[in-house]
């Protein structure tokens, strides 16, 4: 595995190795990496002739400077996870490399109708921070194949709708979310849990489960209800649960398109996000 910092080092190595019509495969984390990264580095291992993983703790889609501070680094078990998959190219830039002095131009995308939603009215500016560095990856990446996870259910519905309007080739392979055994959902923020709210963590799949199962028979009001109350009782302050379409992210309250469940939770101080598809 390769690890480069800078955009001349990361193509010389990619046009060394690149064969006509190869496929690019591109898997961006904000490192502090699990296993869902894990599965998604393997994927574009595995289908793309190659493949880059790159981390950067992209300080333009933190809203709150704390979360941004207590944001984990653990950049020397991340490059050794990585060099145990068969990525190519761990690309590690510094915040110059993304966003230079001079600017860089960008087009004027037409998002609002997602950006407001959800995680984007509670996060001001998150989104257009993804946005901006997803966009700055695409350029200095020239990915065939970009990789993201379900998790981040509004991110990666953000990102497909950039690339539509870019009228980009670039392939967005979302993967399911990969779960620790009791349903919590990994995240890089889980390592702040105490171990008591680890373990009561299965709770958020289960009322997600739940409250599918009630959208599907009618009761979707009663369940999130009985949802409010499990969470609250486990120690967790519910931010929101909402279903929505899963392209419009406009309310549902009945079954018959694809739709999604969100919710926001917060325990010991920690924000965690989890969805699941209807
Ligand atoms: P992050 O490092 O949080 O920016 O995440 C990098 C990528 O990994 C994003 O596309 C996330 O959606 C994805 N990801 C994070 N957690 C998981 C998970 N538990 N399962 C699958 N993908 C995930």
């Amino acid at each position: 595995m390769y690890i480069v910092k800078t955009v001349p080092d990361l193509q010389k190595i990619i046009s060394s190795k690149h064969k006509y019509n190869g496929s690019i495969g591109f898997v961006p984390t904000m490192g502090a990496l699990h296993e869902g990264h894990l599965a998604l580095v393997k994927e574009a291992a595995r289908n793309n002739q190659i493949s880059v993983a790159s981390i950067f703790v992209n300080p333009a889609q933190f809203n709150n400077a704390e979360d941004l501070s207590k944001y984990p680094r653990t950049e020397e078990e991340d490059i050794d996870k990585l060099s145990r998959t068969d990525v190519d190219i761990l690309f590690l830039p510094e915040a110059g490399e993304i966003y230079p002095k001079e600017g860089f131009e960008m087009p004027a995308f037409k998002l609002d109708h997602l950006i407001q939603k959800l995680e984007g009215e509670r996060r001001p500016g998150h989104f257009e921070g993804v946005v901006k560095v997803i966009y700055r990856f695409l350029d200095m990446v020239r990915p065939t194949d970009l990789y993201m996870g379900l998790k981040d259910f509004q991110q990666q519905l953000i990102v497909g709708t950039i690339l539509e309007q870019m009228g980009s080739s670039v392939r967005l392979n979302t993967l399911p979310t990969t779960r620790e055994e009791n349903g919590l959902a990994m995240s890089s923020r889980n390592v702040r849990l105490s171990t008591e709210a680890r373990e009561k963590a299965g709770v958020i799949y289960n009322c997600l489960k739940e409250i599918r199962v009630g959208a599907k028979e009618g009761r979707y009001t009663k369940e999130k209800e009985n949802a409010f109350a499990a969470l609250t009782y486990a120690g967790y302050e519910v931010e929101y649960i909402e279903w929505v379409d899963a392209k419009t992210l406009e309310p549902v309250d009945s079954i018959g398109r694809p739709s999604v469940i969100l919710l926001a939770v917060w325990v010991d101080e920690v924000r965690l996000i989890d969805n699941i598809l209807v």
